[in-house]
């Protein structure tokens, strides 16, 4: 070291006594991030004081002082998945959250009339003793399928019901957002439909591809982990080229190429480059011969080529007209992929959340089909963002049996379709009026036709972090849907919560980022994640106690559970290891659960059947509660053991299927797919082969002509779905606003910055325009996620009054379509003008 740093050296000291005296008396305790759709479970290094968080850091528990960016951290370690698990700006941000000034602190029951803020106080007891009984009088009263619960997966999580005759069960996946419902399933159901197994191939296999295409993929806002690999294989030389109607940040940050592309219309372009692939003959011959079922595949280029019954070729110029892609370009980018093998396509959710979007995944499956592109590393069928690969067991799946649980008596009826409880309500009423048919009822909400119709009376919305007003689209309708329902029990951490204005009694919740993983174990009666596993790379193991004292009365979910099922008297059965646990016992009692956990599990194989190294004893394992296993038995590859391990896939011909016979040959509203649990589909208007039509609510569609501009509702980079709009840290570090091309804009009279009215025939909006040459003409986007905020203004489209947030929400309708399963939207059809012009119309019904 020469002298130059010898007066630094003193001030670092300076530096260093300041930095040591402001974290005295701190400790440092450990949560997870448990959001979804990232990785899960990135590491929360909480630093508390005085009963408080301080500050948040996360994981350099590896690599320490490097950084998983920094160009030290070595390449092995890269490709084991031994790095740092880091958390992004909406983890670390979530002590906002935590100690908002609208934090929810006290239970409250409902004082003045729905919607209203209007709440009293009242004590614990009170609001559990209430909640019990009205479940079980709603029970008693309408029978097992009368309450409503927060659903995932075609789960329920009503947790008592299971226990006490029965409950709703739902199909499809509810989530945060409009369309998880049936995307989850969309993926399994097309990959599984062609190859009889879902699931991507690993992060780490991108750097064996040739190219990589993302198609409606901003890997850069929503997987941070994902987006990572990619820079990496950018780096090592791999072409990436990125589709989307949008600019993105991935395409700014990593692309090679960017191509614009009109929503809705992915499976155009898809068919288009399987024309050139046919007819210039670059497909995989040999690999299609070998792998594909050849009726299927014969009827699927008569399709393509045009040479079938009533088709046309499905040109890259047949294409331009609908995607707005140049046809020179489509011949370029099939020829690319012909050529670039192996290839990794990645189209994750975005394409299949729009009407028929869904049939995108499948043609994409074909398209991978006929480049040879399944079975190695640099690979993959369509899919979500995970790989499905498991390298540890999850602890997750144990916590029963330590929780001491005995399991349901009676199973819950798939009845009905994840996010079509507000028409389960709306239109149930029209039954018992008379004006409904039963049969015709179940249609219109995906009752499958051999199961009983629910009847729901009561909303039990103690899931946290649900958005039930406008998570979803068609938030008018859920708006009514809320209003006219008996009783809703609702749970949070934020006052603020557009839904608790429709609630009967709100009960303050721990944040499930700070607080709520702290205190709640795993378990299906726990919903949270305290000991589980990182999605991302599913090799590290994590335990989350949190720090930080629980502020006013709020309690964690698992124990409200617990004390609402006590006094349902079936506390025996939910929970009994916690029986008799007081609140103050409470965290200690679930740490001792959740260090038997861990006792079983490293004691226990990986799924690969191979022991884990070197896990510590759990007093080590406490002091740093991370583990990880190097990933050196090999990546998940998508159907690598039927293509390198000779397999047969596990669809009714033993190979990749075009055309699916079961489809053609069942009733779908009333048969459940094998591999599909008990799901319904929608319908059954299921094609057994995917192909591209225009949709209703597309850029093809009449409706244009009086709402010309397609809105997509990509994610925000400062919100996870609906969470954190409310947080002070991030609600304005973007712009709330309506993005609009510079054409578009230029053709209404709109400026950047203009106060703008939004409206679709569902709902409207006022915001302000953001006019960027990153939008594709036609196409204007409402970043999703952000809470409904009415003005005083009410119209007859929006009558809680119009949204000045921009909650795209209340524009997308909720129709139900005739696809497979129905109502994923994420998009609709909208017009903008300016909102001075707007406000002089005679609109207005009434102003405040
Ligand atoms: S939001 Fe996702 S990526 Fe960000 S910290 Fe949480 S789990 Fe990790």
């Amino acid at each position: 070291m020469t002298d130059q740093y010898a007066p630094l050296e003193g001030q670092l000291e300076e530096v260093k006594c300041k930095l040591l005296a402001r974290h005295e008396g701190e400790t440092i305790e450990f949560s997870t991030c448990p959001n979804n759709g990232c990785f899960d479970m990135c590491v929360l290094k909480q630093h508390v004081k005085n009963g408080k968080v301080v500050s948040i850091e996360t994981d350099d528990s590896i690599h320490k002082g490097m950084g998983r960016e920094d160009k030290y951290c070595p390449w092995e370690d890269i490709q084991l998945g031994m790095y740092q698990k880091r958390a992004c700006v909406r983890g670390r941000g979530q002590r906002s959250d935590a100690y908002s000034p609208t934090r929810l602190l006290y239970p409250m029951k409902r004082k003045g009339p729905k919607p209203s803020w209007d709440f009293e106080r009242i004590s614990w007891d009170e609001a559990l003793d209430e909640i019990a009984n009205k479940y079980m009088e709603t029970r008693e009263k309408y029978g097992p399928l009368s309450v409503y619960s927060d659903g995932m997966q075609g789960q329920t999580w009503d947790p008592f019901g299971e226990y006490m005759g029965g409950a709703i069960a739902l199909w499809g996946e509810d989530s945060f957002e409009p369309t998880n419902t049936a995307d989850m399933l969309t993926y399994n159901i097309q990959n599984t439909l062609c190859f009889g197994i879902d699931g991507l191939s690993e992060n780490q296999t991108f750097f064996d591809a040739k190219a990589i295409i993302l198609i409606g993929f901003d890997a850069a806002i929503n997987y941070p982990e994902t987006v990572y690999y990619l820079l990496l294989a950018k780096e090592k030389g791999v072409p990436i080229i990125t589709i989307d109607p949008r600019y993105t940040w991935t395409a700014e940050a990593i692309g090679t190429q960017h191509i614009f592309i009109r929503p809705g219309t992915d499976l155009a372009l898809l068919e288009a480059m399987a024309y050139v692939l046919f007819s210039e003959e670059l497909y995989d011959k040999e690999f299609c011969d070998q792998w594909v079922e050849p009726e299927g595949f014969e009827l699927y280029r008569a399709y393509i080529t045009g040479i079938a019954d009533g088709e046309i070729p499905k040109t890259p110029e047949w294409a331009e007209g609908i995607t707005g892609i140049p046809a020179e370009t489509i011949y370029d980018l099939a020829r690319f992929y012909g050529e670039a093998k192996p290839c990794y396509i990645r189209m994750v959710w975005a394409a299949a959340r729009q009407v028929y979007g869904k049939q995108a995944a499948r043609g994409l499956n074909y398209l991978q089909a006929l480049g040879g592109n399944i079975g190695h590393n640099g690979c993959a069928g369509s899919g979500v963002g995970f790989s499905g690969a498991e390298h540890i067991m999850t602890p997750f799946a144990f916590m029963p049996q330590f929780m001491g649980e005995t399991g349901p008596t009676t199973p819950a009826t798939v009845c009905m379709e994840a996010e079509m409880w507000h028409r389960a309500i709306l239109l149930r009423q029209k039954v018992d009026a008379g004006e409904m048919d039963l049969e015709d009822y179940k249609a219109e909400i995906g009752c499958p036709k051999n199961t009983e119709a629910p009847n729901i009376h009561m909303m039990l919305c103690i899931n946290s972090n649900r958005n039930h007003l406008s998570g979803w689209y068609g938030c008018n309708e859920r708006r009514e849907a809320m209003l006219a329902v008996d009783y809703i029990a609702f749970a949070h951490y934020n006052l603020r919560h557009p839904s608790i204005p429709y609630a009967d009694i709100v009960l303050p919740i721990s944040s499930p980022f700070i607080e709520g993983v702290n205190q709640i174990p795993s378990s299906p009666h726990m919903g949270s994640y305290t000991i589980g596993i990182n999605t991302g790379t599913q090799n590290a193991m994590m335990y989350g106690r949190g720090g930080g004292d629980l502020p006013g009365e709020t309690r964690p979910m698992g124990w409200i559970i617990k004390q609402i099922a006590d006094r349902m008297g079936i506390g025996d059965k939910i929970m009994p290891v916690m029986e008799s646990v007081g609140w103050e016992q409470w965290a200690d009692k679930t740490e001792e659960v959740a260090h038997d956990v861990y006792d079983f599990w490293k004691n226990i194989p990986a799924p690969d059947g191979q022991m884990m190294p070197d896990v510590p004893e759990w007093e080590e394992f406490r002091k740093y509660p991370i583990y990880r296993r190097p990933m050196d038995s090999g990546y998940h590859v998508f159907a690598r053991a039927q293509i390198e391990g000779g397999a047969p896939f596990p669809t009714q011909s033993g190979k990749i299927e075009f055309y699916s016979k079961w489809v053609a040959e069942n009733d779908l509203t009333v048969a459940p797919y094998p591999d599909a649990g008990q799901k319904c589909f929608g319908k059954g208007n299921l094609p057994p082969m995917a192909k591209y039509k225009h949709t209703p609510e597309g850029m093809m569609s009449p409706k244009t002509l009086d709402y010309p501009l397609y809105m997509v509702t990509p994610h925000s980079f400062y919100r996870h779905h609906c969470a954190y709009d409310h947080s002070l840290w991030y609600r304005d570090e973007f712009r709330n606003s309506v993005w609009m091309s510079v054409s578009d804009a230029k053709a209404r009279g709109i400026k950047d910055g203009d106060k703008v009215h939004v409206h679709s025939t569902v709902g409207e909006c006022l915001l302000t325009a953001y006019v960027t040459s990153r939008m594709t003409p036609g196409v204007c986007c409402i970043i999703f996620g952000r809470w409904y905020e009415p003005s005083g203004i009410k119209t007859e489209l929006m009558p809680g009054g119009i949204d000045t947030r921009g909650d795209c929400n209340f524009l997308i309708p909720s129709d139900f379509y005739d696809d497979v399963l129905g109502a994923d939207l994420n998009n609709a059809l909208v017009q903008i003008e300016l909102a001075e012009d707007y406000l002089k119309l005679d609109k207005l019904m009434e102003v405040k």
